[in-house]
């Protein structure tokens, strides 16, 4: 997988575009708008769309 154009912070749900790829992974993430620096907490913009399908995420 190559690296994407952004992750998406899942504790503000914004695009995060500081982040570092490696062996088609997410090695090092920060997010500019909440300061979320853990790996965990981030998400692709596909797992993203996936966890969307989620109780959890869901915004109605
Ligand atoms: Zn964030």
């Amino acid at each position: 997988m190559s690296a994407p154009d952004y992750l998406i912070c899942l504790e503000c749900e914004s695009p995060c575009y500081t982040f570092e790829w490696g062996d088609g992974k997410a090695k090092e993430a920060i997010c500019t708008v909440c300061g979320n620096e853990d790996l965990e907490s981030f998400a692709t913009e596909d797992e993203y769309e996936a966890l969307a399908t989620d109780d959890r995420f869901r915004s109605h």
